[in-house]
């Protein structure tokens, strides 16, 4: 038997995927491509609305001896409007139940909860929750309903399986939670405290992680980033607009005063880091004026890179009581305003780097080019002859992008 996986969202539901993939392998079923699947597992996402019109659309390509699973972070409301077209809807946080259901999946019985459960892991990056779940509840997201709420897992653990991925050859390690920042809700060890524990393990790899809350951001946290080689100097920091009036109302307990010394405070501390944020335009009450804000914002901290998200209300959270006050047509001219200032401020940042030499991690081979990551985590492509896909290496910048850098290998 096979099985396929789609996955729609963000880095936690890829691996999320990963997870899944191990579950069916340990019970003898294996990867195949989509049409010889005999389980077709979709994950999910509800933060954006488009993604129940997507499902719709694959499923009705399918062929219908498979076997259809849902899951991922799908609000219940999501869940009714595609339930009768699935098998089975399954929950992402009880993974490790998956075997009452699904009879193929034997092998689950051993498993206690969410995080006993591995990934099948593809070299030379693996991706380690460190916690589940969000107590956060900003007004527009939908997270905290299908995640519900933070649980940590325990620091030797994240410890052990880190010390035994690079023994493995993994070359980059990437924590992962919806606020990494709170992690252990701030009791020893910390966030920090972790990091540092993480970055004691003896070896040759990178450690990356995501998502940062500005509320959560302290200064131990910068310190730990400064103190190790290993943790990349790179943070996504998202901000979700650039107006007080708008964070209040979304739920975001900080003002853009507050999220202003924290760039700057980091950056005095690491002024080569990459800062990358998320914004969302057209959250309901925003007017020119506050948009302006976000405008003005994007032009001061010159972000890297931006994820722009048009507002779209999800059912169960507050903001879906009120309004949706900015059109779609607004929403998209608002998006496309924010991503011409943003290539132009990352531009000119990847400008600077011409001249450098940096360290990379390719991870495709292409046409003659090796493809990956700075450790600063910027794109970049390298000519080569050869394939070292999975090996640091160094290179020239030599060119800057709108979001990436070219280069010689040295
Ligand atoms: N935990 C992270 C944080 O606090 O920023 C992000 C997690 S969320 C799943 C990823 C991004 O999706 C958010 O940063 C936000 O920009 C976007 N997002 C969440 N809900 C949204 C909604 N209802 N409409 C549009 N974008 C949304
Ligand atoms: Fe959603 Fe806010 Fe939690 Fe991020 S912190 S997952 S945006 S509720």
């Amino acid at each position: 038997m096979n099985y396929h996986i789609i996955t729609y969202g963000c880095q936690m539901n890829k691996n999320d995927s990963k997870r899944i993939a191990y579950l069916f392998e340990e019970s003898g079923i294996y990867e195949s491509s989509e049409e010889k699947s005999d389980f077709l597992i979709i994950n999910a996402c509800s933060v954006r609305e488009r993604v129940v019109d997507r499902i719709r659309g694959k499923i009705n390509q399918l062929s219908e001896e498979k076997t259809l699973i849902l899951t991922g972070c799908v609000l219940d409301e999501d869940q009714k409007k595609l339930g009768d077209e699935f098998d089975h809807i399954m929950d992402i946080k009880n993974l490790h139940e998956w075997h009452k259901e699904i009879d193929e999946l034997k092998e689950l019985t051993k498993k206690k909860n969410y995080f006993e459960i591995k990934a099948k892991r593809e070299k030379p990056i693996a991706y380690i929750p460190i916690m589940t779940g969000c107590d956060n509840f900003c007004s527009y997201c939908a997270v905290p309903y299908v995640r519900g709420r933070e649980k940590s897992r325990p620091a030797d653990e994240i410890v052990e399986e880190v010390e035994r991925l690079v023994k493995k050859g993994f070359k980059e390690i990437w924590l992962l939670g919806q606020n990494v920042n709170s992690y252990n809700k701030g009791k020893k060890p910390d966030f920090a405290d972790l990091l540092r524990s993480v970055s004691s393990v003896e070896g040759d790899f990178w450690i990356r992680f995501t998502s940062s809350h500005p509320k959560d951001f302290s200064g131990k946290i910068i310190k730990a980033i400064k103190s190790s080689e290993k943790i990349t100097d790179y943070l996504n920091l998202p901000v979700q607009s650039g107006d007080n009036d708008i964070l209040q109302a979304m739920n975001r307990p900080y003002k853009i005063e507050d999220y202003k010394d924290i760039v700057s405070n980091i950056r005095s501390e690491i002024p080569e880091i990459t800062l990358t944020t998320d914004i969302i335009v057209g959250f309901p009450g925003e007017d020119e004026r506050a948009f302006e804000n976000t405008k003005k914002l994007l032009q001061d901290i010159k972000f890297d890179m931006a994820y722009i998200a048009r507002y779209s209300p999800r059912p169960q959270t507050e903001a879906a009581k009120i309004e949706d006050t900015v059109s779609n047509r607004e929403k998209k001219r608002r998006a496309k305003e924010l991503t011409q200032i943003l290539k132009k401020t990352a531009k000119n940042k990847n400008k600077k780097k011409i001249g450098d030499t940096v360290t990379f991690l390719p991870t495709e081979y292409k046409n003659n080019l090796l493809i990956g990551k700075t450790k600063c985590y910027k794109t970049i492509k390298v000519e080569s002859e050869r394939d070292f896909s999975g090996e640091f290496k160094k290179a020239k910048i030599t060119q800057a992008t709108d979001f990436g850098l070219k280069g010689n290998l040295i």
